[in-house]
């Protein structure tokens, strides 16, 4: 399904490892004021003045968070940098700087890493963020890619899981279950190509959601965005794992309950219809599909006249005394407690 634009193989044996670090590194351009010192030395310097800095990190494995049979390398270089840049915003900080870190078989030639490299350098570009270290090593199977993301932000501007309160308001951006049901998509289209590999899949019907699944992007406007609207959340997270288990965490570590509603679900007609084709229900997809990279936020109620009406932000229910719970209230109004089913690494059969 993956056509093989370039067909060179160079073995990475051919080039050792400096020679590779440079090659793959040499294109990246610094922009961010705060990076002193990039590639290049022992470590990396930046200066961040008086603001705060975050620092996370995330770990993507073959085989456990992507198959290369039909993620190109292009698009998981550029998700790696994505799902970090996702953290980062989800503190209300910018993202300014990464460290990629690859464990690679001998199995993967010098194109290969080429093409993960473009992903990576993309992501750089658009996102605005300087690559300013990493760490090249092999591996006996298969290829790892770890990436640390730093972000700044005004120390009165960072927001963390712990603040909701009851009565704030529960807000979503974007739309949910793309990504899930994009990799349905990809995941039928793999099984029909290995029964028949002439079969080029016609995926036009679906490029929304194949494309949040290859493609998410991290929500670096919506920080930009509250700046302007004067808004502060009093908690958020990013959806990585689906809304319900993000929902549980805001609820956890704020110690509140919450009333979310079913009708207030933001989904894409796409998402909706290839529900409907799957045969499976899109609230159940849009609470426990995951990948979407979405900001969940809680604020409080003086607020919501600046986000009234904004496109990019959905109000889906309100946070209530811990004592409560945290519910569905679905269309025919019942109440159903909210249960994390996110995607669990470890217990792939759940
Ligand atoms: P060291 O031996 O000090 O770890 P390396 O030879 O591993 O140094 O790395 C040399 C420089 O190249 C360092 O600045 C490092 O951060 C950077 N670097 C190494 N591998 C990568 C990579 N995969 N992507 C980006 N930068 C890298
Ligand atoms: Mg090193």
């Amino acid at each position: 399904m993956i056509e093989d634009k370039n067909p060179q193989r160079t073995p990475l044996s051919e080039l050792g490892e400096f020679k590779l670090i440079e090659h793959l590194t040499e294109r990246f351009e610094i922009t961010q004021k705060s990076t002193i010192k990039s590639i290049g030395d022992d470590a990396a310097v930046l200066d961040f003045k008086k603001n705060q800095v975050v620092l996370t990190t995330d770990m993507l494995v073959e085989g456990v968070h992507f198959d290369l049979s039909y993620v190109p390398l292009k698009h998981l270089g550029y998700k790696a940098i994505m799902v970090n840049l996702s953290d980062v915003c989800a503190m209300n900080a910018t993202p300014t700087q990464v460290t990629v870190s690859i464990a690679v078989s001998n199995r993967f030639p010098l194109e290969a890493l080429e093409e993960l490299y473009a992903g990576i350098q993309h992501a750089a570009k658009i996102y605005n963020i300087d690559v300013v270290g990493g760490d090249t090593t092999s591996s006996t199977s298969g290829l790892i890619i770890s990436v640390t993301a730093v972000g700044e932000v005004e120390s009165e501007s960072v927001v963390y899981r712990d603040g909701a309160k009851p009565n704030d308001l529960l807000v979503v951006t974007g739309d949910l279950g793309g990504a899930y049901m994009g990799l349905q998509v990809l995941e039928r289209e793999k099984e029909v190509f290995k029964v028949n590999p002439n079969n080029q899949p016609d995926l036009s019907m679906y490029t929304y959601i194949v494309e949040r699944q290859l493609k998410p992007e991290a929500r670096k406007d919506i920080v930009a965005l509250l700046k302007d609207l004067k808004v502060k959340p009093t908690s958020m997270i990013d959806i990585s794992d689906g809304l319900s288990s993000e929902i549980l965490h805001l609820c956890k570590h704020s110690k509140v309950g919450c009333d979310l509603y079913e009708n207030k679900i933001p989904l894409d007609p796409q998402v909706i219809s290839t529900c409907e084709e799957f045969n499976i229900d899109s609230t159940t997809i849009a609470l426990n599909g995951g990948e979407d990279y979405e900001l969940l936020m809680t604020i409080s109620q003086d607020d919501f006249p600046k986000i009234k009406g904004n496109p990019n932000l959905t109000v889906i229910g309100y946070m209530t005394e811990e004592s409560k719970g945290a519910h569905l209230v679905t269309r025919a109004e019942t109440k159903i407690p909210i249960i994390a089913k996110g995607w669990k690494s470890f217990n792939e059969n759940d």
